[in-house]
């Protein structure tokens, strides 16, 4: 993988990153670190007592609308890092008591990344993407990640389309997905705590339970019970200027719907409370 001819995600804009050349992402040569924070807002199984050893990536190779981080993602924020400078802030982070290194938004700076992870580390490294993945970059890092966290956003492409601006979105996730499980195996606990898997995040869409519910149809398909976990998220917040039916949070009906076909489905996974559907939850940059 390289910035040289950049197809580090589905869009494989091709483009000479460390030329200075720009692809859909705007993302340059050079990790951009918006802010590391022990995260204490993860699923539980992640979190723990110590927190998330959250590491947050500028930029971003989806243009979600509703992204609630789009102050770094849009326009790429945050401060130059290289491999070695990388690695320290993982070592900080781990001595400050964190219970794993969770790489946000990763996937456009991975050349960089990579050989900051070339020595072991005494926890587990979480990468927590969009879904929007190559499958052969995720066969890559083999041995590198030891638990995925993609989200599974749509398995409607127009809504896909409308909402991210890709048009392939439920093939590439599918195929990263299945590749991610492929690597680590089945889901593996440490008592209270995740140390290998896949959790598969999906966030539920005002006006979109038949989205949510093809979505968990094909994780329910796909693999076996407890081989994956499944994070449903509720936490949708309406960011100014969304169009109706996506200017409101999900009512109750819409979540006990999707809640509901998660349970008929046998998926094991993590549930979020009401409260979450608030700006609160929105780390500051
Ligand atoms: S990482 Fe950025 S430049 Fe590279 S293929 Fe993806 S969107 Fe394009």
């Amino acid at each position: 993988m390289n910035y040289q001819n950049c197809t580090l995600c589905p869009r494989r804009c091709g483009v000479d990153r460390s030329k200075g050349e720009l692809g859909y992402c705007r993302c340059p040569d050079t990790a951009l670190v918006a802010k590391t924070m022990l995260h204490h807002w993860e699923e539980p199984a992640l979190a723990l007592s110590g927190g998330s050893g959250a590491i947050f990536f500028g930029g971003c190779t989806l243009g979600c609308s509703y992204c609630q981080n789009r102050t770094i993602s849009r326009a790429p924020e945050g401060t130059p890092a290289n491999s070695r400078q990388l690695r320290q802030m993982m070592e900080q982070l781990i001595a400050q008591g964190a219970e794993n290194i969770d790489l946000v938004t990763p996937t456009q700076f991975l050349p960089t990344i990579i050989p900051a992870l070339s020595k072991p580390l005494p926890v587990p490294v979480v990468y927590n993407c969009g879904g929007y993945e190559l499958a052969e970059n995720v066969r890559a890092m083999a041995g590198l990640v030891d638990i995925w966290l993609p989200d599974m956003k749509y398995a409607d492409d127009n809504l896909a389309f409308q909402l991210s601006g890709v048009k392939n979105y439920f093939d590439m996730a599918c195929s990263a997905i299945r590749q991610m499980v492929r690597q680590t195996g089945a889901v593996r606990w440490q008592g209270e705590k995740v140390v290998r898997g896949v959790i598969i995040r999906h966030l539920i869409l005002p006006g979109q339970v038949e989205n949510s519910l093809k979505v968990l149809d094909w994780i329910g398909q796909t693999f076996a019970p407890g081989e994956v976990l499944v994070s449903l998220m509720r936490q949708y917040t309406p960011m100014p200027g969304m169009p109706a039916p996506f200017d409101r949070p999900i009512t109750e009906e819409e979540y006990e719907s999707v809640l509901s076909w998660m349970y008929l489905n046998d998926l094991e996974g993590f549930t979020q409370e009401d409260t979450s559907a608030s700006n609160d939850y929105i780390p500051q940059f």
